[in-house]
């Protein structure tokens, strides 16, 4: 063939399901030596479960009822989370009662008026920081010890209940985990929103040690710009709205395609279309042999 080997390259990475949006781009992917991966939708499927519902007493909130007023509030948002809530009312059959003035914090929740009231969804550790919230502090700690994400419902400042999520880890997260080791020299990185102990137990399940948990989007940014001052080439890999200032801070960014929000398949300088992890470093590979052949 005539083709260029740089575009062959991009040629053969959209044939493994990887579209890179420049030549530049195939290059710098087989540059990096570090890589960061997101938790939600990247090493895990994207499409987790509720799994436990806890309406605290003395609320007068039973499970639906708590159920039903996380997903009236959730249902504008495009999270993997939200998604799980309004789904499970959805399965129960639940009616949602109508939210508005819907707002999203990304890396910490939704937030909605229900009834007049102001209803929040989301993280334990951003909504719950008051002293005065410890009993239920204690109800979230439980599920994230059982490696679950918990997900806090407060009504007007007060908490009403905690959900309890919980995602599948992709089937080949182990294996490119090991594959992204041997290729850049460093084990990945897990860089998350979600809680200490839930990446911890997800990171183990996938031999990474490196964990950085409860970071927000902008904590994302600073883990990379830091690996990147002491030398590191770093591809950062995420999926949602809170990975898009980092996808853009990265020496390269990748998005997962089918969980990925708009954002950050418009920020990220490649998108895996289909949905396999494993085809990463794959692609690191592809471009390393391009670009020896272009020196
Ligand atoms: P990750 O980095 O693992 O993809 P995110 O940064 O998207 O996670 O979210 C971090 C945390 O913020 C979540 O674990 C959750 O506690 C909270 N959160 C964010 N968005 C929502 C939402 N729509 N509903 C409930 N919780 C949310
Ligand atoms: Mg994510």
């Amino acid at each position: 063939s005539t083709m260029p080997p740089l575009l062959s390259a991009i040629a053969n990475a959209g044939r493994r399901g990887v579209l890179t949006k420049s030549a530049v781009v195939m290059e710098r992917l087989g540059q990096v030596d570090l890589v960061a991966l997101d938790k939600t939708g990247t090493l895990t499927e994207g499409t987790p479960r509720v799994t436990d519902l806890c309406p605290l007493p003395g609320t007068g909130l039973d499970e639906d009822a708590l159920l039903a007023l996380a997903a009236g509030v959730e249902h504008p948002s495009e999270h993997p989370l939200a998604r799980a809530v309004v789904d499970a009312a959805r399965e129960r059959g639940l009616l949602l009662p109508t939210a508005v003035d819907f707002a999203s914090v990304p890396g910490e929740g939704v937030t909605a008026i229900v009834d007049g009231h102001t209803v929040q969804v989301g993280s334990p550790s951003r909504l719950l920081g008051d002293p005065a919230h410890q009993p239920h502090q204690k109800v979230a700690a439980d599920l994230e010890d059982a490696g679950r994400t918990a997900v806090a419902v407060l009504q007007d400042g007060f908490t009403v209940g905690v959900l309890g999520i919980a995602d599948r880890l992709r089937p080949d997260a182990r294996a490119t985990v090991a594959a992204l080791t041997e290729l850049t020299g460093h084990t990945p990185v897990l860089l998350t929103g979600d809680n200490e102990s839930a990446a911890k137990h997800l990171a183990a399940e996938v031999g990474i040690t490196d964990v950085r948990a409860g970071r927000l989007p902008q904590d994302k940014v600073t883990a990379v710009k830091e690996w990147e001052t002491a030398g590191r080439r770093v591809l950062v890999v995420g999926d949602g709205v809170n990975d898009a200032p980092a996808l853009a801070a990265s020496h390269a960014g990748i998005a997962m395609g089918k969980a990925g929000s708009d954002l950050a398949l418009e920020t990220a300088d490649a998108v895996v279309v289909r949905d396999e992890l494993a085809t990463i470093p794959a692609i690191i590979q592809l471009s390393r042999t391009a670009h020896r052949l272009v020196v």
